[in-house]
């Protein structure tokens, strides 16, 4: 018999906390999960899903246009913003109870509260109940960072987006990185005048500097609009409920919505850390070796709250890992090395590995392969959108250490060839495979 009443307590059903406790139940491991809110997490209940379901709900702006040129006697079309919201909050509903039953089915124990962490070995629950517990996992994510500006409490983050009673006449957003971009193209398409603020001139730090521009450019082209170097000063909001975002320089913009995108911060406001000699980092992130464990034998740590790598499938995998290695006796590390991503702009862009600029930092000499294209559907369409694919070579091996690439269904192209990238294929692999035309893929074998 255990001295502890669970061998397993995780604090978080996010990605990462559901993930490691199915598997470490599997291995026959007493679990239990605290979730102070939904079963899901980020990924599932105000991020990933119902984000990338709106982007499929913006899309038919341009295809119901499109179709016209396609022979569609396609009539004028309005758009309900609530019916899409109310269907997505649907499915998401839907899904946490998938996600429950898998709990469930692996008795697992799901207890709605929040919890603090009181010693190596001890949870504090919200109704009062202390828990113990061998190992704690910490799967507690991040949470949107609202920079502290005079008026910041009149605007929302993305958790409030999925929510909003009405579509925005007016849309301004605070940031230049995954969320703005996202949600400035879905918004745009739903007929809201969007206004990107970002504090440096560069969008999506992190991505190919020649696949950002063109993102850039696209976007200006469909009318989103740009105010680069902006420092906030105050949001201000008008006697008629307008919000007035106004800056340290330059004219002040009147909108109806302001949304901070400007990243997202390890959750570990109140978890009692202190009392368990767990460490952070100086971005607040905890401090984790390479199989998650935190600076406290006892506890470990994975997805978001370690800051790694912000991104489900990573948080996913290390769950995945330390489930494995405390409970599986299969002690696992996670590759860190091309991982793929993905912004679900419009149009959506992707990257697997090192971008032209990391490729000559790190190999000295590269080849740099593109392909600048206009997809046939655009042509037809009347759109001038290209699209654009980036291969980066090592000239010495002529291995494939990078790829990136923006234009229609980008992430999911990008998807199956980062399985090429990661293995190491090199450039003349490529193109030793045959062509599938007519596609936008095979321009991935036909780089001159
Ligand atoms: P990002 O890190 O992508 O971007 C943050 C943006 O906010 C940057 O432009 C940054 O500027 C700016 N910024 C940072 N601090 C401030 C501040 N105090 N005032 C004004 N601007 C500021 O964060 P997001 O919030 O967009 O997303 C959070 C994370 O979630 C992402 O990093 C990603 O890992 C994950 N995510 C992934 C998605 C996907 O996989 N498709 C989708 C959405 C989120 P600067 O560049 O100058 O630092």
């Amino acid at each position: 018999m255990s001295d502890y009443d669970f061998d397993l307590f995780v604090i978080g059903a996010g990605s990462g906390g559901v993930r490691a406790s199915r598997v470490a139940a599997g291995h026959g491991a007493k679990v239990a999960v605290a979730e102070e809110y939904r079963v899901g997490g980020t990924c599932v209940i105000r991020g990933c899903v119902p984000k990338k379901l709106l982007v499929y709900g913006a899309h038919f702006a341009e295809d119901l246009k499109d179709a016209r040129r396609f022979g569609w006697n396609v009539p004028d079309c309005g758009f309900e913003w609530p019916t899409l919201r109310d269907n997505v909050l649907a499915e998401v509903d839907r899904l946490e109870g998938l996600y429950k039953n898998t709990l469930d089915s692996h008795q697992v124990e799901l207890i709605p509260e929040r919890a603090a962490i009181t010693g190596p070995h001890s949870v504090h629950l919200a109704s009062g109940r202390e828990v113990t517990a061998k190992h704690i996992l910490i799967a507690t994510g991040a949470w949107p960072v609202v920079p502290e500006i005079e008026g910041a409490e009149h605007g929302i983050t993305s958790n409030e987006m999925f929510h909003l009673e009405a579509c925005p006449r007016r849309l301004a957003i605070v940031g230049g990185g995954y969320i703005a971009n996202e949600f400035a193209g879905i918004f745009h398409q739903f007929g809201s005048q969007v206004t990107l603020v970002n504090r440096s001139s560069t969008l999506l730090r992190g991505y190919d500097e020649s696949v950002r521009d063109r993102l850039m450019q696209i976007s200006m082209g469909k009318g989103i609009q740009f105010r680069f170097n902006a420092q906030l000063d105050k949001i201000e909001k008008m006697d008629d409920g307008t919000l007035c975002v106004h800056f340290k320089d330059g004219d002040p913009i009147p909108c109806d919505v302001v949304l901070f995108a400007a990243g997202r911060r390890p959750h570990t406001d109140g978890l009692g850390l202190e009392n368990a000699g767990v460490e952070v980092n100086e971005k607040g992130a905890i401090k984790v070796d390479d199989h998650s464990r935190t600076s406290c034998e006892s506890i470990y740590a994975v997805g978001d709250v370690t800051d790694r790598l912000q991104l489900t499938p990573v948080a996913i995998r290390e769950g995945h890992a330390f489930a494995d290695t405390v409970f599986g006796g299969n002690p696992r590390t996670v590759d860190y090395d091309c991982v793929p991503s993905a912004v679900f702009s419009d149009p959506p862009l992707a990257g697997v590995g090192l971008t032209e600029a990391q490729a000559k930092n790190k190999l000295g000499t590269v080849k740099v392969y593109t392909s600048d294209f206009r997809p046939m559907k655009n042509v037809l369409a009347g759109r001038e959108e290209r699209a654009l694919y980036k291969m980066v070579v090592d000239a010495t091996t002529d291995r494939v250490v990078g790829l990136h690439m923006i234009g229609p269904d980008a992430p999911e192209i990008l998807q199956a060839a980062a399985i090429a990238v990661k293995a190491g294929l090199t450039k003349q692999q490529f193109d030793d495979t045959v062509a599938l035309h007519p596609s936008m893929a095979e321009e991935l074998v036909l780089l001159k």
